[in-house]
């Protein structure tokens, strides 16, 4: 990049104690538009300090938000929603530009992210403790949800917009304040979170956003004043960010990545399937941690199976997603990114996999500098080779052979990932079966995508979830919570107001 185009670039800004404040530090990593290329802002990797700068704003605006009452907490969510609401296509367009979404997809997004501020409204309610009249003589008992202080959350590249949503909208209403670290390949769609939320009413320094890597993380990591970090990305720094973040006596809730199972049945109603399939595993590019990217097809499935969506596939329109177009499926979200996806596809070629359909010819002639692949992929994957047991987070379908229901389940509980396991079939017991004994967190039946709506938990095991409450519904709650236990004995006043000790 020459100095006069990095000198025209946006460095993306802090968000600390209310103001939108340049970052101190000169290291920065690029923001690319993925589509064509380019490189459209700077995102800042904050140093040490300036990240325990964002840590102390937070603090100091924990005491007056933690004893705001709860329906006003609220209220900034309600209005939050609205200027959502008002603002989708904007917001969806600034996703699509710094992710490369296509803007359908980019719409959905940020209504999945709206959905979770809807439920943070309901907060007033969800917290609401237990009481027992006279558990003994003279004695009752309650309990009161109270907020824990600053809580940090780290947010992936895949869904800019919504995953920050899956953390601070109820951890702020619960009476937290919050540090957000977006990651520095997406920061812009976050920026635009923050703005509203301060338009929303949010009292300065509740919402802060630092950026940066492994040195910004560490701090929130080990900070004694952050009480607990949200997590969303891959397996090792979900590890990472779990064992170092418990080390220093904080509460943890760690997703990490994913090889989801998709399973065919001879019986499933074959188009409904292959539709389904062709979504989860091409949508977003194959950038979702819940993407079916193990289609595993029973029996006599496999051949219409495999045949539909090479069919499928070879319709979907590939191009750029940063203006109005036609595309089915935008670029991946960087150049390194799908330079490492096509390098997994030259291994899945030696391992032997065969190749049904190959994305790698795709040309886009309106942005020839975009960062493209098109939909690929293998049949005849053996569930060890690197293709069938990795997550590659692209658009590439491995399908892997099987006789029957027992060897597809015993095939997915072999996999080290919990994330989402689906079945396609008709058959009740079947499905029954499946949904007991498979051992992801999240099961689908008939269902391309099982991702839960804000209510229920995202209940990711394995080693795609690292903790114990989950993101999202009411484990979500309860990890930005602390409940208190209140006993008390009012004995009843004797006349001339000494008290009586027994009932007597
Ligand atoms: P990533 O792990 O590379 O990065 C996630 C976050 O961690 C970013 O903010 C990044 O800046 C930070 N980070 C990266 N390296 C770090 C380090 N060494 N120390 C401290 N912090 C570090 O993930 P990604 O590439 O942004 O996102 C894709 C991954 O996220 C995929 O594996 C996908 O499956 C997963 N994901 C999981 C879920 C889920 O709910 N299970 C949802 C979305 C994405």
């Amino acid at each position: 990049m020459s100095t006069a185009t990095a000198n025209r670039l946006e460095v993306v800004k802090l968000l600390s104690g209310g103001q939108f404040v340049p970052a101190k530090s000169s290291r920065r990593s690029p923001v690319f538009n993925p589509s064509t290329g380019e490189t459209i802002a700077e995102c800042p990797m904050c140093t040490a300090d300036e990240t325990r700068e964002v840590i102390a704003a937070a603090q100091e605006a924990f005491p007056a938000w933690s004893q705001t009452p709860v329906v006003e907490r609220a209220r900034v969510m309600f209005r939050y929603v609205s200027l959502l609401e008002k603002n989708v296509d904007n917001l969806a367009k600034t996703v699509s530009r710094e992710h490369g979404k296509t803007h359908s997809e980019a719409i959905a997004s940020v209504r999945r992210g709206i959905e979770m501020v809807e439920y943070a409204c309901g907060l007033p309610t969800l917290t609401m403790g237990d009481t027992v009249h006279n558990l003994a003589s003279d004695v009752d008992c309650e309990t009161y949800w109270h907020p824990l202080g600053v809580c940090a959350g780290i947010t992936p590249y895949n869904f800019p917009l919504m995953v920050p949503l899956w953390m601070f909208p109820i951890a702020i209403t619960a009476g937290n304040t919050f540090v957000l670290k977006p990651s520095e390949k997406v920061p812009m769609s976050a920026m635009r979170l923050g703005e509203l939320l301060a338009e929303a009413g949010l009292p300065p320094g509740v919402f802060n956003i630092v950026h940066g890597d492994k040195e910004c993380v560490d701090v929130l990591l080990t900070d004694p004043r952050v009480q607990a970090v949200s997590f969303v990305g891959s397996t090792p720094i979900a590890r990472y960010i779990w064992e170092t973040g418990t080390k220093h006596g904080k509460r943890v809730q760690a997703n990490g990545g994913a090889k989801n199972h998709i399973i065919v049945m001879p019986d499933a109603d074959l188009d409904r399937s292959v539709a389904a399939l062709q979504s989860a595993a091409f949508g977003c590019s194959g950038q979702r941690c819940m993407a079916g990217s193990l289609a595993v097809a029973v029996g006599k499935a496999a051949d219409p199976v495999v045949e539909a969506l090479v069919a499928g596939a070879s319709r979907m329109r590939v191009g750029p997603t940063d203006r109005p177009s036609d595309a089915d499926m935008g670029p991946v979200t960087t150049k390194v990114h799908l330079e490492s996806i096509l390098s997994n596809i030259d291994k899945g070629v030696k391992e032997g996999a065969k190749l049904a359909r190959d994305g790698r010819s795709v040309r886009v002639a309106e942005t020839p500098n975009g960062f493209y692949l098109g939909p690929t992929i293998f049949d005849h994957v053996d569930p060890a080779m690197h293709v069938g047991a990795t997550e590659l987070f692209g658009p590439v379908l491995s399908v892997a052979r099987v006789r029957d229901l027992e060897e597809a389940i015993a095939l997915t509980n072999r996999s080290p990932f919990g994330n989402g396991a689906v079945i396609y079939t008709r058959d009740g017991h079947a499905a029954r079966e499946f949904k007991h004994r498979a051992g992801a967190g999240m099961i689908g039946i008939n269902v391309g995508v099982p991702a839960p709506m804000a209510m229920f938990a995202f209940t990711g095991a394995k080693q795609s979830f690292f903790g114990d409450l989950h993101i999202q519904g009411k484990e979500g709650i309860l990890f930005y919570t602390q409940q208190k236990m209140i006993m008390s004995r009012w004995n009843p006043m004797a006349e001339g107001g000494e008290f009586v000790t027994t009932r007597g």
